[in-house]
């Protein structure tokens, strides 16, 4: 790993952290064509992709109801018990997030406030081919479900036996999924943007996926609403002495064995520590059976931050802005109200990530890339609208409206000022005065 040691009173800046945010123009290219082709042709430009990428050619994308309902039945019990967990405490988790409607009224009469409106379909790519990722499937539609999401659609690239991990379908089926569609890659996305014969469009469409599915989202968002452009996974762990550095060493390898390019951060004031956890990642790695893996992510992107004191590697965290913090050091919670910029942040020695990852119940969707200065979870926030309501009294006309008028004035806008003009002047003197 590099290390960056900073002395006293200097700062992290954000360009020593050699962030590799930009998706690469080839792939935004490619992903350009298949969304447009998909627009173009629909499902036929659907089966084609789905038969050249994924080697499968299927008669519908579709997966019949019969088979999302037996999704439970031959597997493991363990498994299915941990799933349920996870969906239980997910979903108690994402209730405490629901928004009200609320409505106001003035001393005059007037009405105002929010009508919060769930979307009405909402699109979830899980990632697939591969790696199965039943976390996934629960962490986008469990906050689409509770905010009330009626048409809640998964889709998924299909194994090359043409069916779809049953791992994947269980948590579909617990998670309230209401369509499947087995298609993925870029293609997915644009066909739950525009719409094919088969595969309806939705409003909105969520979850992670390759750079391939990053950038189709990227190109669909404004057609339809996107939750973000997710990169790389990244964990910064800011240890002192007390904790042990062979547990810092695995939950830094927790994150770099997910990709090469998986960003890991160790911020600390101690350097014989850092050491020490170097020391450890090298005992645990050669057991790693994600060896490879793990040791790219380290060797590239992997950073030791040594700072002064706390305080500078508390601003160090907030520079890196990761997407998931652990605190672990011996006031870990006096250390909170520090922190600005974090996905989420887990506090104490106990607070391992991959819990939050599966089983807490806040989202493991996060902000990645530094994204978390201005970025938040996905949340049940992302799954409604949001419509102002205003309703006005004749009170509360004769009071506003003069001021509305002055200012449509000041704007040069005529009509404005004469929309509250006219009905100013039926309550001053009568309905047949316009
Ligand atoms: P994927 O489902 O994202 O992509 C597979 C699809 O990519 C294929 O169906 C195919 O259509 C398309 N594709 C493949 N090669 C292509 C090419 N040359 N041209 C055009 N399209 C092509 O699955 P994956 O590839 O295994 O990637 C999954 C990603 O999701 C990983 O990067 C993983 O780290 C990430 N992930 C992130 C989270 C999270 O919460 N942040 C969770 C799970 C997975």
């Amino acid at each position: 790993m590099k290390t960056i040691k900073l002395a006293p009173g200097e700062r992290l800046v954000t360009n020593q952290l050699n962030r590799k945010g930009v998706l690469p123009q080839s792939i935004v290219d490619a992903a350009r064509d298949i969304v447009a082709n998909v627009r173009a042709n629909g499902d036929a430009a659907v089966r084609d992709y789905c038969q050249r990428f994924d080697g499968v050619e299927l008669q519908s994308f579709r997966l019949p109801q019969e088979q999302v309902d037996a999704a439970l039945e031959g597997l493991d019990p363990a498994f299915v018990a941990a799933l349920e967990k996870a969906a239980r405490q997910i979903r108690e988790f994402h209730q405490r997030e629901v928004e009200q409607s609320w409505f106001t009224t003035r001393p005059d009469g007037t009405m105002l406030g929010v009508k919060v409106t769930p979307l009405a379909a909402a699109g979830i790519y899980v990632p697939g081919g591969r790696a199965q990722y039943p976390s996934t499937v629960l962490m986008n539609a469990i906050p689409a479900k509770v905010a009330g999401v009626k048409r809640v659609v998964m889709v998924t690239p299909p194994q090359k036996d043409g069916l779809i991990s049953p791992y994947t379908l269980a948590a579909a089926k617990l998670g309230g999924v209401d369509e499947i569609y087995m298609v993925g890659g870029a293609q997915a996305v644009a066909a739950l943007a525009y719409g094919t014969e088969t595969i309806p469009r939705v409003d909105k469409i969520t979850g992670p996926g390759n750079a391939f599915v990053a950038a189709a989202k990227q190109i669909v968002s404004g057609d339809v609403g996107i939750d973000m452009v997710a990169g790389p996974s990244e964990v910064c762990v800011l240890a002192d002495a007390t904790a042990k550095p062979m547990v810092v060493a695995a939950d830094l390898m927790a994150q770099a064995e997910h990709d090469p390019l998986a960003a890991c951060y160790l911020v600390t004031c101690d350097e014989q520590f850092a050491r020490e956890v170097e020391a450890g990642i090298d005992i645990l790695v050669a057991q790693s059976p994600r060896a490879e893996i793990t040791r790219a992510s380290l060797d590239n992107e992997g950073t030791i931050v040594v700072a002064a004191d706390m305080a500078a590697a508390v601003e160090a965290v907030n520079t890196v802005a990761p997407e998931h913090l652990e605190l672990h050091c011996k006031d870990a919670m006096g250390l909170l109200g520090g922190i600005r910029n974090a996905g989420a942040i887990f506090v104490g020695a106990w607070s391992s990530e991959p819990l939050g990852d599966y089983v807490a119940g806040p989202n493991h969707t996060l902000p990645t890339g530094g994204t978390a200065m201005f970025s938040n979870p996905l949340s049940v926030e992302e799954f409604v609208k949001r419509s102002s309501v205003i309703c006005y009294t004749p009170e509360g006309l004769l009071s506003d409206a003069p001021a509305t008028q002055r200012l449509a004035e000041a704007e040069g806008l005529w009509a404005h000022a004469l929309s509250a003009a006219l009905r100013r002047r039926v309550l001053e003197q009568g309905e047949d005065a316009v």
